[in-house]
């Protein structure tokens, strides 16, 4: 077992394009780049997959998550906890912009997923977003939150498969988080599934039976355990991030992605990107070293960030593994 020491002494050497478990090329991250104001359509991953399911997280971390997902020139974002205007500059740099998302759908209400600022947007831009029946008193509590009921556009859900955009059935995942809760999703389209999971104290059995066969797998890897044991956050907060009700550590996270593997057809999930990394109490050195355990996971895990979005990454329509673009090797 590494001590932490020795992880830091790593870390200082280690940069993420060093990392080559981590298949991010940040080079490929701004690809159409913000001269691409006028694209009303995704970004695709080549011509050929335009057909196809794809993902690009535009942040993600305790300052806030936001990640889209895009079949054709329709595109549905997975919460709003990047504000409007950090939003709009991220999708123009993913090649799209605000008016190509047709729904929201979100995970929970903390502010690092749906940011208030976001009402007077939805209401001028008429985007219905969709949340989980159990948050709604938390909506409706807050004056801006009555504005987007008031205006229809508030769509409560529940464990039923529900379509947010034409040929996107999505279907919410109830995952324990706080006193809340908070909800996974399973999204399938024609051009493949994607499940995506964050902000989870542990695996539910459910949510691997959802995502078991998926394409394309998000999900949580919040803290590494030593790390967050020898940080100097309050006890409470310790016992709360790590209690069964708070974020997935890299091991539950790795543990909870072996298992998807192993259920899933050899070549199903194509391709990870793992969410809410810890700024304190995590680095992308220590999730490789969990991950890299796995080789399997070769060449197909992306590592989301707060400040940068990743790039698009792409449902393989042959299946083979994982995208052409993102396949380095150690
Ligand atoms: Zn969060």
């Amino acid at each position: 077992m590494w001590t932490i020491r020795t992880l830091l002494t790593r870390m200082s050497r280690a940069t993420r394009m060093q990392l080559p478990l981590f298949s991010v090329d940040q080079a490929n991250a701004s690809f159409d780049s913000v001269s691409n104001q006028g694209a009303k359509d995704c970004s695709p991953c080549g011509s050929a997959r335009l057909s196809q399911l794809r993902l690009c997280v535009l942040g993600s971390g305790s300052g806030g998550n936001s990640a889209v997902v895009c079949q054709g020139a329709s595109a549905l974002v997975i919460d709003l906890g990047l504000g409007p205007m950090t939003t709009a500059r991220r999708l123009v740099a993913a090649g799209m912009n605000l008016q190509a998302i047709q729904a929201v759908c979100l995970t929970h209400l903390d502010q690092d997923h749906f940011r208030p600022t976001w009402v007077a947007t939805l209401l001028r831009s008429q985007i219905p977003i969709y949340l989980h029946r159990w948050h709604i008193h938390d909506l409706a509590s807050h004056a801006e939150g009555k504005r987007l009921q008031k205006a229809g556009l508030v769509h409560l859900i529940d464990e039923e498969p529900f379509e947010p955009v034409d040929g996107y059935s999505v279907q919410a995942i109830r995952l324990p988080h706080d006193r809340k809760g908070t909800c996974g999703y399973r999204v399938v389209t024609s051009g493949g599934a994607l499940g995506y999971a964050t902000d989870l104290g542990h695996v539910p059995k459910q949510l691997i039976n959802a995502f078991t066969g998926v394409d394309l797998l998000a999900i949580e890897s919040n803290y590494d355990e030593q790390m967050q044991v020898q940080s100097g956050r309050p006890a409470f907060l310790k016992r709360r991030i790590m209690g069964r009700a708070g974020h997935l550590s890299n091991d539950q996270s790795f543990i909870a992605v072996r298992e998807i593997l192993d259920r899933g057809l050899a070549s199903s999930l194509q391709h990870i990107v793992l969410l809410h990394r810890s700024n304190q109490c995590n680095h992308p050195s220590i999730v490789r070293h969990v991950f890299e355990e796995d080789p399997r996971l070769l060449g197909r895990i992306t590592l989301a960030e707060q400040r940068e979005i990743t790039p698009w990454i792409c449902v393989d329509p042959n299946g083979s593994g994982h995208h052409e673009q993102l396949n380095l090797k150690f």
